[in-house]
Formats: structure tokens, sequence, C-alpha cells
């Protein structure tokens, strides 16, 4: 079948070995399909493992097995600090001074322990304003909340939803309600990069609209972290959760993070569930009665770390310290306008109904695109699985495409576009 020029294999071949990003596909075991690497567009729900993971896990084995509990001081990375390994990676990646972040427990863990902290209705302002159709663990997280705290979700809590016949979430509806019934807010809420569409949100000018209402602002970063740049400190959000397995390529069920402003870190007045890792470490082996606090969002840490788990994110993270986020960022926008024109090149020549569902300004997005087949969605996921391609269904009618500028190749799309062709030509 002739192919649409650009999208030759010849062709991205000579795109991926003249990029100025070469991609770290060699640092990554991708699974096989029929001989051949599968087209791995589902980093945005489980990265995939990095080659130095392995290693990077026998090491704190065979420490565990030399030292026994003396590993917590002996080990090479000593295990009584292993968290501090994350601090000044994660705030790269996430924009935020080393003090303001830690690596802690799992997502949905995080945004429970920060509501604590940030979800205090009081008087009037009893409500959260949230997307519409966010993530279901986030819904039942913020609904479980307001039950918690005697109120009703149905009224306390209230969604922006995109505008009728659209996808996308405008900022400028988030600041209408804000201006109407900020009064009554006492939380804002988002999901940074929604899950569903892949819609990026103007975060600094959401969290700027929420203080402006006297309300918290808080963001679940899921899909953005590892996805785009962040500037949490800049931007001054006042918390945010995100997991590590997505986009931060650190395995299934990896330690998640969390990142909390230095003003409520500085001034430490905030209600918080606590444990002993949360405690000054000068004297956490003191074993005194009374809770001292770190100091910084360590303070929210309960737990000693889960060493082999971390063992992995470090690796992961390793390659996000080196490359930097700015470098994957401009990748992210080659590889990810490379596939939309693919799409729609596609759909043009058969004259298929596929509707790219995410924001077409690349400022309003991360690398994933959702793709709505028309009539025959499941039917297309099937086929391109079939086919090797390796992508997710999200009911009713979404099919997930991420590209990620860590490991996936033009190749990889040029390959994807000639399947898409096949599989949605007339019948
Ligand atoms: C992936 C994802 C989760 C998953 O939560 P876990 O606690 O890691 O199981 C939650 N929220 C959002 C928005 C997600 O994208």
């Amino acid at each position: 079948m002739e192919i649409f020029a650009p999208y030759e294999l010849t062709h991205a071949k000579k795109l991926d070995a003249t990029d100025t990003l070469p991609a770290q596909r060699a640092n990554f075991h991708v699974p096989q399909h029929a001989g051949e690497d599968v087209v791995y567009f589902s980093g945005n729900s489980l990265g995939l493992q990095p080659k130095s993971a392995e290693n990077a896990l026998q090491s704190e084995l065979k420490d565990w097995a030399k030292h026994g509990v003396d590993g917590h001081l002996k080990a090479r990375n000593p295990w009584v600090s292993y968290h501090e390994r994350f601090t000044n990676g994660l705030a790269c990646i996430v924009g935020a001074a080393p003090n303001e972040v830690v690596a802690m427990n799992a997502l949905t863990v995080n945004l429970h322990l920060l509501l604590v902290s940030f979800y205090r209705p009081a008087g009037k302002r009893t409500k959260i304003l949230c997307e519409a159709k966010a993530f279901p663990s986030d819904q039942y997280a913020l609904a479980s909340q307001v039950r918690f705290h005697g109120g009703n979700p149905a009224v306390d809590i209230i969604e922006v939803a995109p505008r009728k016949g659209t996808h996308v979430i405008e900022e400028t509806d988030v600041e209408t309600i804000l201006h109407e019934r900020g009064d009554e807010i006492a939380l804002v809420m988002m999901g940074g990069v929604q899950y569903f569409t892949g819609q990026w949100l103007d975060m600094n000018r959401i969290t700027a609209a929420a203080h402006e209402a006297g309300a918290v602002c808080g963001f679940d970063l899921a899909h953005a972290v590892g996805n785009v740049p962040l500037a949490l400190h800049t931007w001054n959000v006042d918390f945010a959760c995100w997991c590590s397995y997505k986009y931060l390529n650190s395995g299934p069920g990896a330690v998640a993070g969390a990142y909390v402003h230095h003003r409520h870190v500085r001034e430490d007045v905030l209600p918080r569930f606590e444990g002993w890792w949360g405690h000054n470490a000068k004297r956490r082996f003191l074993m005194e009665p009374n809770f001292e606090s770190m100091g910084t969002a360590e303070a929210w840490q309960m737990s000693n770390a889960p060493v082999f788990n971390m063992a992995i994110h470090a690796a992961a993270l390793d390659q996000f310290t080196a490359i930097g986020m700015d470098a994957l960022r401009e990748k992210s926008l080659r590889l990810t306008a490379y596939l939309e024109q693919g799409v729609a090149a596609v759909a043009k020549h058969n004259n298929a109904r596929l509707e790219i569902i995410t924001p077409s300004d690349p400022a309003r997005r991360g690398c994933q695109l959702s793709l709505v087949a028309h009539e025959f969605g499941r039917e297309l996921f099937e086929a391109l699985t079939d086919a090797g391609v390796v992508l997710d269904w999200r009911e009713p009618n979404v099919i997930r495409m991420a590209p990620v500028p860590m490991y996936n190749t033009f190749a990889d799309i040029a390959r994807f576009v000639q399947i898409l062709k096949s599989a949605t030509l007339p019948h």
C-alpha cells in the first residue's frame, strides 16, 4: 500500500537519526509482537521498564542480604534516608524547591493526606471546584472527603465541564464560577493534564483565580508529571500529587510523590496526619512522645521508605535528570504534531470520521492525543491492537495514544499511521 511521503519508514528513520534529542529507546525494554517491537503508545498508563531498573533493584537486594538491619546505615544508599534521593530530581521535574517535594505512598493516598490539610470546609466556604469527569479515583477521594466532613457531594462538589459540543474545559469558565460563587468554594482541585482528553489546563491562571476567590488550589499531576514542564512554586500552587508509573517509568504501583508550597511548609500550621518519618530526622530515633515537624514537605511523610520500589524510581528519574524536561518537551512537541498530522492525513484519504478531541493548540496539551473513531471505535481499537499497537480504550469511545518523548520514535508513528491507514480503509 502506498503511504503518504512524510510517513514513509525511511523518512521517519531519517527524522529519528537527525533529531536533536535521540530517543532513549535502547535504554528500555520494549514488548514484542510478531518478532518486532510493538508500537508502544501507552506510556501515559504504564511507562516502559528502564533497563537500569534490574541492577538498581538487585543492588538493594544484595545490600539487604549482606547487611540485614545494618543496611539502614551501611547500604550503598542508606535506607534510613533513602527518600532523600528524590528531592532534587523531583523538584526539577515539577518546578519546586527541594524542601517542597517528597516521594511517598501511592497517588490516591497522597491525595487524601493532602486533602486532610488543604480541604477544610468552614462556614459558608464548604465546596470543592473540580473538573467534570475527573479520574474516578479522584472523584471518590473528593466525595469521600466531603462526606467525612459531614457534607453532601451532590451539593458541595461543583464541576466545571466542557461547553456544549466541545471537549475542552475553558479556563474562563473556571474563572467565572470562581467570580460568581467564590465565597462558597474552599478548594479548587483539578487534573493538571486531563486523563481522558489530554488537555493541559493553564495551572498558573487557575491557581491565581482560586487565590483571588480566597480558595486553596491543588492539582493531580498523574498525567502531567514527566510529560509537560511544570513550575508549581512559581505558579503558587498550594499542593499537588502524582504517580510515577506513568510518564516517570518507575514500574507498576511505584512510589508516588507530593508537593506542598514553601509557605505552608514554613508556617507549619496546617492540620496533618502524622507519622514518625515526618518527625525531625535529627531526633527521630530519640523516640520522643511529641511530634516535631521536619519543616519540609517530608513532614507529610509517615513511614520509612519502600526501598525496593524506590530503587527503580531512582533509576528511572536519573534519565529525566540527565535530559531535562525542556529538551523532552521540545521533542514531545515534534512527535505529537507528527502523529496528529498523520491521523489527519489518514482521515482525509480514507474519508474516515476520526476526531482528535485533545486541544489542537500544543500549549494546551502534553504528548497524549485522544482519538474518537465515530461509528467504529471499538473495532478500530481491536484492529490496531491486533496489528501490534499498544494503546488504550477509555469508555465510552476514546482511544488514547501517547507518543512519549523518552522512548518513542518517529518510526513508531510512521508504522502506526500505516497501520491506521489499512485499518480504516472503507470496506
Ligand atoms: C492514574 C491516575 C490515578 C491512579 O491512582 P493510584 O492511586 O495510583 O492507583 C489517579 N488519578 C489520576 C488522575 C490518574 O490519572
